[in-house]
């Protein structure tokens, strides 16, 4: 069994189909695979189709962004289902806010000379759920930066023009409205936030007080210390264990596809939860 309970397709902000992300999940061994895009469901139905073609388990998911403490977060919903009217909801307040925030980027570039960003991030985005990387995308294609970290640098990042406040939802919200959508909430890559031992188990505290179930003990690559220390947390929280690549893009190594689900055998495993 290899578990991959975190992953984007181009229905958010991958670079593949859902269909080429579960053949792709498939080559690699993958026998459960969990879809998790940004904010929306649109991909999990091809996802669902392909996966029946191809024998493997799909599980429906979804990632919520958030604020904790002044500080974005992200939580995974696990085996939700997507119909929920709750869940509906919330991701149509989402979009309209990301619609406004792209819209206002849009204006201040163009402001600032650049024309026809928001059309451009528009074509790029597609049918995807718009926002700064395409922005990012635009700005490297019309040649006003060389590469996406210098957009992010001169034009999209932190006090930035673009940076465009948006007003998320807290981590309390986001957790009520997976745990309605019948889901298991699911702290994303805990690393990532760069808090202290502290505040993680602070943080730990508050989601586990809201209604979270389980953490990424394993996220992508990662030194074997911070698996132990992430179990570590899990275990002192009473949440279980949930592992995944993040993926987003082919062929980069830290984060492809079944590459991180070798749970410490001290974990409770996050699947328990709907087996
Ligand atoms: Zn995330
Ligand atoms: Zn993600």
């Amino acid at each position: 069994m290899i578990y991959d309970l975190h992953t984007h397709s181009n229905a958010s902000d991958g670079i593949l189909s859902p269909e080429a992300l579960v053949s792709r999940a498939k080559q690699r061994g993958v026998t459960h695979l969990a879809l998790t895009d940004h904010d929306t469901v649109q991909g999990l139905q091809s996802a669902r189709q392909q996966a029946a073609l191809e024998d493997l388990v799909l599980i429906d998911g979804i990632e919520l962004s958030c604020v904790w403490a002044g500080r974005g977060i992200h939580v995974v919903g696990l085996n939700i289902d997507p119909e929920s009217a709750e869940l509906q909801s919330a991701i149509a307040a989402q979009k309209e806010a990301r619609e406004m925030r792209a819209i206002e980027i849009g204006r201040r570039l163009e402001k600032a000379g650049i024309r026809g960003a928001l059309e451009g991030a528009q074509k790029l985005a597609g049918e995807a759920v718009l926002g700064r990387p395409h922005f990012a995308r635009f700005l490297v294609a019309e040649g006003h930066v060389n590469n996406i970290a210098g957009a992010f640098k001169q034009y999209l990042g932190a006090g930035k023009l673009g940076d465009v406040k948006h007003r998320w939802p807290d981590i309390a919200e986001v957790t009520a409205i997976i745990v309605q959508a019948g889901g298991v909430p699911v702290l994303a890559h805990p690393a990532k936030y760069e808090l202290t031992r502290t505040k993680l188990r602070e943080l730990l505290a508050e989601f586990k007080a809201c209604g979270g179930l389980a953490v990424e003990v394993i996220s992508g690559q990662q030194p074997p210390n911070e698996t132990e220390t992430m179990a570590g947390m899990a275990n002192l929280f009473g949440l279980h264990a949930s592992c995944g690549s993040d993926f987003h893009v082919p062929d980069q190594p830290w984060q492809e596809l079944g590459g991180f689900s070798d749970l410490p055998s001290g974990c409770t495993p996050v699947w328990q939860l709907w087996h």
